[in-house]
């Protein structure tokens, strides 16, 4: 019997991935954090959770590629045409497809503005693609000549609208002198995960003009069904045509659909509106709760579900929360964000619990001080 080799896996693995960590997601990285009531602000998920009903009736068939009724109720709620839409599983693996279609491996680049989601820079490296940084201004606003000066230079361009984590919308003027100049050498991919709380900012009503603009979808955060993994990519028919060569053939489970078909109805889309404009009133009171903090600094926007924050105490108070089953998102590794906290609104009560607790980290803070 021929000796195994003891280093098979070291041997095989493509070089790209070998450095490479799995992706330390909000949910990763606190999955086994105790079996206390946890309160999960961590990862900008809604604290809604709707009811939906299952027809078994088709499990033991194929689903669909696409879907009719999902693609149906989505490009109606986005005002597109059907053409101009994919769904697949969650705006995640639409940043994967956009990479495996649109770049070589080993060969080209995307362009990130950084600090930003960290899903581009992950697919990228897992698919062999480069990497090129172009720094968001200090006021988080694009640098739109940094930006422009890797023209020729990235097959991608993703912009982040509102930004994740510093919850800030881009510039429509800044989005639109990066769309025209790019305009025979790269997509430019408009994230908005978050548009249903930023509504008036949307690029859905230009693709018609724009054939390399692509933008992202998500069921995850307004829709609150983060579980459910659907979203979507919109664009010119040509960009979806191209996606639709490198999708899996049955991307989207028969019980997914349902559910997403259910979601985007006219009663899931009332709930949909009432449930963000909950979110955005606890949104105000959170900030404004949070401002009053003496080591507090908000940072960025709140076009989203989430408030970022400074705070010198930063590792004191997110230890201290944790400890009180209270989980938030530490953002202070990424560029211009040094002792930054994110926390994504929860519900009434939640909240309401996050307060307190910061209230009293802060108050033990001083009394060991003043002691
Ligand atoms: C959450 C998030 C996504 C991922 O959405 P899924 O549909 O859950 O994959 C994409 N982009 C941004 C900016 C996000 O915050």
């Amino acid at each position: 019997m021929a000796k195994p080799v003891n280093n098979l896996i070291d041997l095989l693995l493509n070089d790209n991935i070998k450095a490479l960590k799995p992706y330390e997601s909000a949910r990763r990285l606190f999955s086994g954090a105790g079996n206390k009531q946890q309160v999960w602000l961590n990862a900008n998920e809604s604290p809604f959770a709707n009811d939906f009903t299952i027809d078994a009736e088709r499990f033991n068939r194929y689903p669909d590629c696409q879907p009719p009724a999902v693609i149906d109720a989505y490009a109606a709620y986005a005002d597109i045409q059907p053409n101009q839409l994919l769904v697949s599983r969650g705006a995640d693996e639409g940043i994967e497809l956009l990479i495996r279609a649109f770049c070589t491996p080993g060969k080209d680049s995307v362009l990130i503005c950084p600090p930003t989601y960290g899903m581009y820079a992950i697919s990228a490296e897992t698919c062999d693609v480069g990497i090129e940084r172009a720094a968001l201004n200090d006021d988080f606003s694009l640098n739109v000549d940094a930006i422009k000066a890797f023209k020729g230079k990235v097959n991608l361009v993703f912009i982040c609208s509102p930004n994740n984590p510093t919850g800030t919308s881009v510039d429509k003027n800044q989005l639109l002198e990066v769309i025209e100049h790019f305009a025979d050498s790269a997509i430019v991919v408009i994230d908005e995960a978050y548009i249903e709380f930023d509504k008036d900012n949307s690029w859905a009503a230009e693709l018609t003009h724009y054939p390399n603009i692509a933008i992202l979808r998500t069921l995850s955060k307004a829709f609150a069904l983060a579980g459910l993994r659907c979203g979507f990519t919109l664009a010119q028919a040509p960009v979806i045509q191209a996606l639709m060569k490198v999708i899996a053939p049955y991307p989207i489970p028969e019980p997914v659909a349902q559910i997403a078909a259910q979601a985007l109805s006219s009663k899931g889309l009332v709930t949909l509106e009432q449930q963000v404009a909950v979110i955005n009133q606890e949104k105000a009171l959170l900030k404004s709760a949070l401002a009053k903090f003496a080591d507090v600094e908000l940072v960025g926007d709140d076009k989203a579900n989430f408030i970022l924050f400074r705070t010198p105490q930063k590792s004191a108070l997110m230890n201290h929360l944790v400890a009180s089953g209270i989980l938030i998102r530490d953002q202070s590794k990424q560029v211009n964000l040094d002792n930054c906290l994110r926390i994504t609104v929860g519900n009434p009560e939640q909240n309401k619990q996050l307060l307190s607790e910061i209230s009293r980290f802060f108050t033990l803070q001083t009394s060991t001080q003043e002691a």
